[in-house]
Parts: C-alpha cells; structure tokens; sequence
C-alpha cells in the first residue's frame, strides 16, 4: 500500500511520475480532466429513507439481486480503473453495510496494488460493531451522514428512529482510529437549517470535520426545488456570526471548500454542486451496484461494464470501454441548463451511490 498522497490538479499536465504510474494510460477526457477517484456503490439497498435521497414508501423498486456486482467484480473492476489511474476509492450506496462481509472486500481492495486509499461513506447504522472490523481490514476513512442532533427531526428526515445509533457510531468510528473521520449533512430549507451550529459543535466537540452538502436534484421523490436549497453561502455565514473561521481553500479535484476554526479546533467544508459547481477540475467516476460505469452525477447515461464483463469480456476490453465512454464525460452540472426543466435524473441517489 502507498502512502497516501494527493491526487495532483487533476488535469492532463500535472500527472505524477511516480512508482504507482498505471500500466494504461489514464482516463484523460476531451477538456483535460484526469480521473483519479472512484465511488463505488455496494448496493441501492438502504434501511434509511432519507427524505432528499429515496422515493416514498412503497414505491422504491430495488435493483434485482442477482444484478448486484459480486465482491470479485467489484474487485476486478477496481484493478481495471486503478490500471487506468485511479488512486482513491468509497465505498457507498444505498447503505453500503448493508452488505455482508464488507470488510472482507475492504481487505482485497486495499492490496490492490497503486490503490492509496479506501475509505466509505455510511448511515452509521451499523458502525459501533463494523468500525473495529473495518479498521482491521484496512479502511482508511469513513463519513458518516448526519442531518440532526434532534431525535424526531432525525427520524423525520431519515425515516428511523436511529439518531442514538449514528452516534455511537461516529463516536466508535474515532475510537477505533479510522482516518479521518467526518460528517456529512445535507441542509434543507424547513428542515434542519436551524441546526447548522448544533452540528459544527458536535462536529468540533470531537474534532472531525464536517461537510454540508447542498440539495441535489437527484431525490426519489422528486420535490427538490431551488427554493429547499441551503446555499454554501448562507451556511459560512450562520456559522461566521458565530466562530471565526480561517479559509482552507478547495483542493484541486475535491468537492469540499473547507475553512479551519480559529482555536485549530475541527474543520467545516461546503459542498456546493448547485450554487458553486466544482466541475473544472473534477476528477471523480463512478460504478453503481449493478456495474454501471458514470463519469458524472449528472450523466445520463448509464454505461454497462457488467454484461460485457459477465459475457467474457477481458481486462483490456473492458478498459477500452472505459476509456470510451471517460472520454464522453459531459462537463458537468454547471453547464447544465435549468435544472427543473430540462434535465431528468436517469436515477435517484440511493441507486447511482452518493
Ligand atoms: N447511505 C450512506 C449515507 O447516507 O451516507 C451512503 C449513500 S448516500 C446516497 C451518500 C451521501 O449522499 C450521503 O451523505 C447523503 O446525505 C448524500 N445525499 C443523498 N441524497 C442527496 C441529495 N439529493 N443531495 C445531496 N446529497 C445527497
Ligand atoms: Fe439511505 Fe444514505 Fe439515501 Fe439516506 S442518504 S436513504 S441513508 S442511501
């Protein structure tokens, strides 16, 4: 396993000359934008049912089992893409614990050779017991999403009854020294949005970091209006009546603008897909449970690797194919019209993998 080092800009001129150069050429798309992270969802499965990421009660249709990646695809996948560069893998879903014997794919991931780090993104439901096992097989770090301190707000947004559950597992997550260790919370204009200093004080209280997230409209249900977003801004400015802060910056390639506290206490970061698109630099891809390949959040097409792969494809052909459809990444959502009107979400999140 090698250290853990940042990804360069993510453009074309920047690549790293180093041990772990890939034994293909790297995913390079038409405007420069070199892949480098991968998210790969486990399952669309989840025992959540988050307001902003599920359809309602009853009428989720869950993806047919048997088209669910066994732990060895997933694997063979990620050597591929590794092969092509990528350096940085999550784990997602759906719920990804949800899986049985995530820890064992955690174990084969992290030998794959040029992989840096695996890390996961999870409920927290079942965190207390999997943190230890996780940390054995070699998991980096984990985030835990989080949306309220509050029990009936929490159970209100997530649909359980699960606040004391997360807690325990964030709190397990840094006993156990997985690293790091954050938060994600998704802000939502009527929900929680009076909680952003509640969740910065959790956060600092025991020095993680913390992200919002701006709504997407990538929700089940289909209510996401502009007016439900939180903007980053509105966020830095309810938490900077309150601490100051001292700007980080955004790394090339990362999602999140963060700030440090002035004590040197925490970190809070701003995601902000929809106010302030990130997508230039953007050096992420994505594999869902059933094996389909999406160079954006926001594509629309869903690119089969898991038929071809199924029917006898080999490693090269499948990262031929990969380099295909990388090479269509659409320039992201920043380019996108009005988000309402014109563009249609080929899933929701629970089934592309957050
Ligand atoms: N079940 C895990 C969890 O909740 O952390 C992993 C999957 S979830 C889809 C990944 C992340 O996406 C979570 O942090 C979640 O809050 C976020 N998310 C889900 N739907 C979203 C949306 N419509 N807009 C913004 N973030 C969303
Ligand atoms: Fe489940 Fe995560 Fe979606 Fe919530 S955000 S419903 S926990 S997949």
């Amino acid at each position: 396993m090698g250290s853990t080092v940042r990804s360069g800009t993510g453009r074309v001129g920047d690549l790293p000359a180093s041990p772990l150069t890939s034994l293909r050429a790297p995913l390079i798309d038409t405007r420069g934008r070199v892949a480098r992270k991968l998210r790969v969802s486990l399952t669309d499965r989840c025992n959540f049912a988050c307001l902003f990421c599920m359809p309602s009660k009853g009428k989720v249709h869950w993806l047919p089992s048997e088209d669910l990646l066994h732990f060895e695809e997933v694997e063979r996948l990620v050597r591929v893409l590794v092969s092509l560069g990528v350096r940085r893998v999550r784990l997602t879903g759906g719920e990804p614990l949800l899986r049985p014997g995530v820890d064992q794919l955690v174990r084969q991931l992290t030998r794959i050779p040029g992989l840096e780090e695996v890390d996961m993104t999870t409920n927290g439901w079942s965190l207390a017991e999997m943190a230890a096992p996780l940390r054995r097989a070699g998991l980096h770090g984990v985030t835990v999403s989080l949306h309220s301190l509050r029990a009936d707000r929490f159970r209100a947004i997530a649909g359980v009854d699960a606040l004391s559950r997360v807690l325990e597992g964030i709190d397990a997550a840094c006993r156990e020294g997985l690293t790091p260790v954050k938060i994600n919370s998704v802000a939502i204009r009527g929900y929680n949005e009076d909680e952003v200093i509640d969740l910065v004080e959790f956060a600092r209280e025991r020095d993680v970091s913390l992200r919002f997230i701006e709504f997407m409209p990538l929700d089940g249900r289909g209510t996401w209006d502009p007016a439900k977003v939180v903007s980053g801004a509105e966020i830095l400015s309810r938490i900077r009546d309150r601490y100051p802060l001292l700007l980080r910056g955004r790394g090339d390639g990362d999602t999140a603008r963060r700030w440090g506290f002035a004590d040197g206490r925490g970190e809070v970061g701003l995601i902000t897909p929809i106010t302030e698109p990130f997508c230039d630099d953007c050096d992420r891809v994505r594999l869902t449970s059933d094996g389909m390949f999406l160079t954006c959040l926001f594509d629309r097409t869903l690119n089969d690797l898991r038929g071809p792969m199924r029917s006898g494809a080999t490693d090269e052909e499948l990262a031929e194919r990969i380099r295909t459809v990388y090479g269509r990444k659409p320039p992201g959502v920043q380019y996108l019209g009005d988000l309402r009107k014109t563009w249609v979400k080929p899933r929701a999140m629970h089934a592309i993998g957050g």
